[in-house]
């Protein structure tokens, strides 16, 4: 895609500090360190989204972030990984490439909050019957 920033990475077009790289898959350090040791994986394809990408690929990638967390535990000391992959403008994501975000922690000391709690705004909802909706033509 010609103006894709992470496609004018895997082309060598824009510089990175890379981490690894194979036939379908690159992994380098983030820009924006939100810790250090912040890297990205991505499919060296074109592809929106993690929705969007070929399960095949999309396990290879995730394999190289499993791989990328174990070094960060083993290598920088981390005392913890979040690995998330952002789909569509609405969940964060602001580069259409497939990639995988994999972030070292380092207990109380990071400065990175990522909290899931319960949101109160949605008052009583069924479980089962949300649960049914996904479940559907699955
Ligand atoms: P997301 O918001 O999930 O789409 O994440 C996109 C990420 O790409 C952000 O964390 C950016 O800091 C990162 N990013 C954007 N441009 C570059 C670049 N040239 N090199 C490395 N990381 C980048």
């Amino acid at each position: 895609m010609d103006d894709c920033v992470f496609c004018k990475i895997i082309s060598g077009e824009i510089p990175c500090a890379k981490i690894y790289e194979d036939d379908d898959v690159l992994a380098f350090l983030d820009i924006s360190q939100t810790t250090k040791g912040h890297a990205l994986v991505v499919s060296k394809k074109h592809y929106d989204n993690f929705l969007a990408t070929p399960k095949e690929i999309m396990h290879k990638v995730m394999d190289v972030a499993q791989t990328i967390g174990q070094s960060q535990i083993r290598n920088l000391k981390a005392s913890g990984v979040n690995i998330l992959t952002n789909c569509y403008a609405a969940a964060g994501q602001t580069v259409m490439h497939f990639h995988v975000h994999v972030i070292p922690r380092y207990k109380n000391s990071d400065g990175l909050v990522i909290e899931f709690k319960e949101n109160k705004l949605l008052g009583e909802l069924s479980l089962p019957q949300i649960a049914d909706s996904i479940k559907k033509n699955m």
